[in-house]
């Protein structure tokens, strides 16, 4: 057994008996799915201007994970060393260039977020900065961001 491949059974070890890769997978997705639904749904002929709010919110949720890899996702950041071990200890030894597949659907473990984490991110980000874009720009702009930063998570 190769040294990859020892880690990938240890870490399917680690993946409890009742871990359902579909449910994960149908979780993850109809949540984002239902926040951008019902985000577009209260978007009502937007300006060219407040459809900047697109481009913008891309660039911001890009920033954002390039900031959450430089901090807590691969550096060790007391409370939140959940997101290391997830990502940098569990997620980057799991898919090595050697080995990049999913071999079976309870291998979905290692690539969607953990639900708690899709509910801490959504509240902590999107909510807020959703909040203060409709107080400083209006309905249409804080729609466009929710739909698009989750459109952005969900990609
Ligand atoms: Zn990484």
């Amino acid at each position: 057994m190769g040294e990859a491949t020892a880690v990938r059974a240890r870490l399917r070890r680690g993946i409890g008996p009742l871990y359902s890769g579909a449910l994960h997978f149908a979780f993850t997705s109809a949540v984002a799915l239902a926040v951008i639904a019902l985000a577009l749904s209260r978007l009502h002929s937007p300006s060219a201007l407040e459809l900047l709010t697109v481009p913008f919110t891309f660039l911001y949720a890009n920033f954002v994970e390039w900031r959450a890899h430089r901090g807590p996702m691969h550096r060790k950041i007391r409370g939140l060393s959940l997101i290391h071990e997830r990502h940098a200890l569990q997620h980057h030894a799991f898919f090595t260039a050697a080995d990049m597949q999913i071999d079976s659907r309870r291998d979905f473990k290692m690539v969607l977020f953990p639900p708690v984490l899709v509910l801490f991110f959504f509240g902590l980000f999107a909510v807020p900065v959703g909040f203060a874009l409709r107080l400083a720009f209006g309905p249409n702009a804080a729609a466009l961001f929710v739909a698009t930063s989750m459109g952005y998570f969900l990609l």
